[in-house]
């Protein structure tokens, strides 16, 4: 049975490229009816932000990447958490040890640059570790005596290791070049590249699926299961997901997260949807997917090597579709909040609202966007941009606006609504002769000070007929 995990480390926000990950982890467990499990890396206690597992339940169940295993959903192969699993991985590192894979450390920080700087002029080498010629016995009475140590990786000083990687192909490297890191601390603490392993093993992990960054340090994992005598999973690196041309996406340089987003009013859905074809395409020319379709069609032979470029105005595009097929409750729901923040809706009644927000349906990609496109109905002294003023300045229009400005006046408070309204831009147009462009063009700057906006009719209705009046009046 196919079982892919999610095993972020609790540093803060969810990075999209960190979604994605776990997308597509969720998608090649569920297109083989597998188990996706959520695994929390929290072994580097010094990065760790406070909230940030709740932070990563929060996102998942969100976004409908429901786990099969996890820390709050125990199953056969738990604990979960890292933090919690320190005994496991003390035995196995001690395990490997006498497997001949590690090796016990006693080396200060200074005996390391020390020896590095003795090694200088054959880098290549890395550390030469001298406590890789103590004996086991050695190394355990001084362990008795009380010393501090760690456990560190023993690599062949010659030979090749490779591995086969379902993106990337075939990987391989001298084991000459791998340096031999730290797989256990001083502290009891395992580092990534030690928990990773003995984790997927322990938990029947079939198919790991990491970020590109890791391809390079696979090799060396796959010596440690080597050593074990244990089967190492199907790897399945993915590319970066790329702010441009050559930068990462990158939380800490201040591109957007997840949570970012979500506070923007993007649709969850919609942020799948989209960070879904970053790096993987579908068969047929086809672009917007509901999770249970992308389950269907995923597959890993269609992941790129290449990074993928985050597109801010695609994933617009995107949520503008998915804002489409919203009801009108929901758009409210979604869009109040922005609303609310950035005006006074206190004289406002909650009909007027629903229509402002009706009105501008198709003209938002994300709810924050509502705020400015409906700012001018909160704004006291209208702005009129100078390409609208210019285009004022045709001789016709004081008339047409006379005329319209006549036949709205006639209208009762009850009467201004959206029929009448419009029964006025009709009477214009005949009795001034203005009609197209020179018709609504010029009603709409003179009311709204724009040249493009929603329905006219409704948006005089909604400016309320005090305001449009005094408007025209000049
Ligand atoms: N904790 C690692 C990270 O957040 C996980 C990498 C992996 O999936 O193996 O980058």
């Amino acid at each position: 049975k196919v079982r892919t995990r999610f095993a972020p480390s609790p540093t803060g926000y969810m990075h999209i490229g960190n979604l994605r990950t776990a997308l597509y982890e969720y998608l090649i467990a569920k297109h083989d009816g597998g188990d996706f499990i959520l695994r929390i890396e929290d072994t580097d206690q010094e990065r760790e932000v406070a909230g940030a597992v709740d932070m990563i339940y929060d996102v998942l169940d969100k976004t409908g990447l429901h786990y099969d295993e996890g820390p709050d959903k125990p199953g056969d192969v738990g604990p979960y958490i890292q933090s919690q699993r320190l005994a496991i991985y003390k035995e196995y590192a001690d395990k490997l040890v006498e497997l001949g894979g590690a090796h016990y450390c006693f080396c200060d920080e200074e005996t390391i640059e020390a020896a590095k700087k003795e090694n200088a002029d054959h880098e290549e080498l890395g550390y030469i570790d001298p406590c890789k010629s103590l004996t086991l016995e050695e190394a355990k009475q001084r362990i008795a005596n009380g010393e501090k140590y760690v456990v560190r990786q023993t690599i062949p000083s010659s030979g090749i290791t490779s591995f086969e990687d379902e993106v990337y192909g075939h990987i391989e490297v001298e084991n000459a070049g791998l340096s031999e890191g730290v797989l256990l601390k001083s502290d009891g603490y395992p580092t990534y590249n030690f928990a990773n392993i003995v984790d997927d093993h322990l938990m029947n992990i079939t198919h790991v699926v990491r970020g590109n960054e890791y391809l390079s340090s696979t090799p060396k994992y796959n010596l440690i299961y080597q050593a074990f005598g244990w089967e190492p999973p199907v790897y399945i690196h993915c590319p970066p997901v790329m702010k441009d041309e050559t930068h990462k996406l990158s939380k800490r340089n201040g591109d957007a997260s997840y949570q970012d987003l979500i506070s923007k009013g993007f649709l969850s859905e919609a942020i799948l949807n989209y960070i879904a074809l970053l790096g993987w395409s579908p068969k047929e020319e086809k672009e917007l997917f509901t999770l249970d379709e992308l389950i269907q069609e995923f597959s890993v032979d269609r992941i790129s090597k290449s990074g993928a470029i985050f597109d801010n105005d695609k994933l617009k595009w995107m949520n503008g579709q998915y804002l489409k097929e919203k009801s009108l409750d929901e758009l409210v729901n979604l869009c109040l909040p922005f609303l609310q923040k950035a005006y006074d809706l206190s004289d406002k009644s909650e009909e007027w609202i629903q229509k402002l927000i009706d009105v501008h349906r198709d003209h938002i990609s994300y709810g924050e966007e509502i705020v400015e496109q409906v700012a001018l109905f909160f704004e006291d002294k209208m702005q009129v941009s100078v390409e609208a003023k210019e285009f004022m300045q045709d001789e016709s229009i004081p008339h047409t606006l006379e005329v319209f400005k006549n036949h709205l006046s006639n209208l009762s408070d009850e009467e201004f609504d959206e029929e009448h309204v419009f029964a006025c831009i009709k009477a214009t147009q005949k009795e001034a002769k203005a009609r197209g462009k020179m018709l609504y063009m010029p009603i709409r700057i003179a009311t709204t000070g724009i040249m493009h906006g929603p329905d006219l009719a409704k948006s005089i209705v909604l400016l309320g007929k005090e305001k449009v009046l005094s408007r025209l009046e000049g």
